[in-house]
């Protein structure tokens, strides 16, 4: 999962980065509307973490803008966005729930609890409600990041799970390397250009070859089950 934190608070910002990162996302950080926009308009994100009081601005704007396009003109118009208000701001956190936003936490928040209300973001994004995600004999725990295969724990580096993951939230649909990536690394990641090939190869060998198919010039993707 990719995600944009939009918080001017450095601290803050500084800490969300290193609690999501550890968990395997990727994070990108902006600290203005302008930023935070421009950056919205470029990039696919998966999840908008956005802090309502910017110095150089309401952070509400940001959300105003992306849900007033229409979603096919704009990647991200309809990604979920979590909103972080100070705890006596009940009238903006309901101004912006009736704008478009997902959730809202109130700070200081427990770093643990907003992880679980982005994970339960993401499901209901794709249209899921069960935490794990079961394709074939595997079985995937996006929270405790751990995967099981006919009932035995495998072990997957981190990457190698990211990988995984981001295919199998989606599957059957193909994904190109780019985007792919984009779930992996952020803007100031190194990356090396064969990253995404040599995780799915490791996959191939830990589960098994049928689990990642290739579709030629395309992508990746992970079959439906067989029935
Ligand atoms: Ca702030």
């Amino acid at each position: 999962m990719r995600v944009l934190v939009v918080e001017d608070d450095e601290g803050i910002a500084t800490g969300l980065e290193a609690h999501l990162r550890q968990l395997g996302w990727a994070v990108d950080i902006t600290d203005s509307v302008d930023t935070a926009w421009t950056a919205l308009r470029v990039e696919p994100f998966d999840l908008v973490l956005l802090d309502l009081g910017l110095r150089g601005g309401d952070g509400a704007e940001v959300l105003r803008r992306l849900r007033q396009v229409p979603p096919a003109r704009l990647p991200d118009a309809a990604t979920p966005v979590l909103v972080m208000t100070a705890r006596d701001q009940v009238a903006a956190r309901i101004e912006c729930l009736d704008m478009g936003a997902d959730d809202y936490v109130t700070k200081p928040f427990d770093p643990d609890e907003l992880s679980a209300r982005m994970r339960a973001l993401r499901r209901r994004s794709l249209g899921r409600a069960q935490p794990l995600i079961t394709a074939g004999a595997l079985e995937v725990d996006p929270a405790n990041r751990t995967v099981l295969q006919d009932g035995q724990p495998v072990e997957l580096s981190a990457r190698e799970f990211g990988v995984l993951l981001a295919l199998i939230e989606v599957r059957p649909r193909v994904l190109s390397r780019p985007q792919i990536e984009a779930q992996l690394y952020s803007w100031d990641n190194a990356l090396d250009s064969n990253a995404v090939e040599v995780h799915v190869h490791h996959l191939r060998k830990k589960l098994g070859e049928a689990v990642i198919r290739t579709l030629r010039g395309v992508g990746y993707f992970v079959p439906e089950d067989k029935p």
